[in-house]
């Protein structure tokens, strides 16, 4: 059973059982994919049939940001906590390395993945990166043959949302990997391109505040965001 907020159902998972979750779908047969919403995704989702259809279907659906975590609260559904998608796909990474899993990283800019991937090795001994690719191609199928050539089990698709989540849907089953991952701007924070937000502002839930400090662009995004809260006070003030 997921926990519905505000019409997206999540995996009410620690970033343990996250891990554990992903990695069980990786051993399984057949194609599977995850997503990682934050409440930019629900806003999105509650206009957008399709999107909120292709996060249902999905195999696992996770906690990415703390105004999931806090409109969940106020739902009066309170979910076990964040799972950050960076954190996920640190923590599933660690796994593959260990189980000799073969990784494909797709998105971003030209030649940010590639960094990533050396990045990655180092950080991951053992980890397969089994090939690369940038997020601004114009043909989906040749993509797509590349991945299913690498024989990679797992493929981060970092393509910004909705676009990754659709792409994951379309083509994954063909590529032959076990499990995708939409994981947003992750391969610019892994190429060190972007930083995360330091822990202290990660530990306060602020990370999205220092965001917004070092791309003030996204304030068009951003100042829509309390408006999760409001809809959850709203739906839990009419009994939803
Ligand atoms: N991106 C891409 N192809 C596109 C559009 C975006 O590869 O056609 C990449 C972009 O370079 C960035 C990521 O997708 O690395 C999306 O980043 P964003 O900050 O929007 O995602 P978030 O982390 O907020 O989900």
């Amino acid at each position: 059973m997921r926990t519905d907020v505000l019409g997206v159902g999540f995996d009410n998972l620690t970033l343990e059982e996250a891990t554990a979750a992903g990695a069980a779908l990786v051993e399984a047969e057949g194609f599977h994919y995850a997503v990682t919403p934050n409440p930019e995704f629900i806003l999105a989702a509650r206009k957008d049939s399709r999107f909120r259809d292709t996060l249902q279907q999905a195999h696992l659906v996770l906690a990415d940001g703390v105004g999931v975590i806090h409109s969940a609260r106020i739902l009066g559904r309170p979910l076990k906590g964040r799972v950050p998608g960076i954190e996920f796909a640190q923590a599933l990474m660690g796994w593959m390395a260990a189980h000799g899993k073969r990784l494909f990283l797709l998105g971003a800019k030209p030649g940010v993945a590639e960094l990533a991937a050396a990045n990655l090795k180092s950080t991951y001994p053992g980890l397969i990166v089994c090939g690369t690719h940038d997020g601004y191609f114009k043909q989906d199928g040749p993509v797509a043959e590349e991945i299913r050539s690498s024989a990679a089990d797992v493929v981060f698709v970092c393509l910004g949302a909705p676009k990754q989540e659709y792409w994951m849907v379309e083509h994954g089953p063909s590529t032959g990997a076990r499990l995708m991952v939409g994981l947003g701007g992750s391969l610019d924070v892994f190429a060190g391109v972007v930083e995360r937000a330091p822990k202290g502002f990660q530990k306060l839930g602020m990370e999205w505040l220092y965001r917004l400090y070092k791309e003030p662009k996204r304030i068009g995004r951003m100042v829509r965001l309390p408006l999760v809260l409001w809809y959850a006070l709203v739906a839990r003030i009419r009994g939803k």
